[in-house]
């Protein structure tokens, strides 16, 4: 598929996601990047951003809940180059019901070329990357070629 480059701004629009079982890893995680974190643009489905806000006094742009359609809207977010980033600590442990929410988000962020972080370990990689505080160029599909070749 043709690609084309884009920017990623220095100022990063973040999506964090917990699963529950993983949202008290969530939380200490991000309390102890708290800094870094403050210094971008938070988004999360429901329980997690409340939670963070709660715990943390962090500003967080919250959307539904996943279970309810928040990892979908998160998707067509990064979709439309609206979110550069994912923290998603999902569990690894338990079947949720909404399972097909989760792979379709994992498979649309493969596809636009988002950053995901599944674990803390890389999550730990991602935030201590000096790409965090800089702009940066990245590639994704070019629609309009992608399009073209359709219709031919
Ligand atoms: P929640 O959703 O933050 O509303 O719990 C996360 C998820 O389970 O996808």
């Amino acid at each position: 598929m043709q690609q084309k480059v884009i920017q990623m701004p220095a100022r990063k629009r973040i999506a964090l996601i917990a699963h529950d079982n993983m949202k008290h890893e969530l939380i200490d995680w991000s309390r102890q990047n708290l800094q870094q974190l403050s210094q971008h643009q938070l988004f999360a489905t429901g329980t997690t951003g409340h939670m963070l806000e709660q715990e943390l006094q962090l500003q967080i742009n919250k959307l539904i809940s996943g279970p309810l359609g928040g990892d979908q809207q998160i998707g067509a977010m990064l979709v439309d180059q609206q979110i550069d980033m994912v923290i998603f600590f999902w569990d690894p442990f338990e079947p949720m019901p909404h399972d097909p929410d989760v792979k379709a988000l994992l498979r649309i962020a493969a596809v636009w070329n988002v950053p995901v972080a599944c674990n803390r370990s890389t999550a730990d990689f991602v935030i201590g990357s000096a790409l965090m505080n800089q702009s940066h160029e990245y590639r994704v599909p070019d629609y309009d070629a992608y399009i073209k070749q359709r219709i031919g």
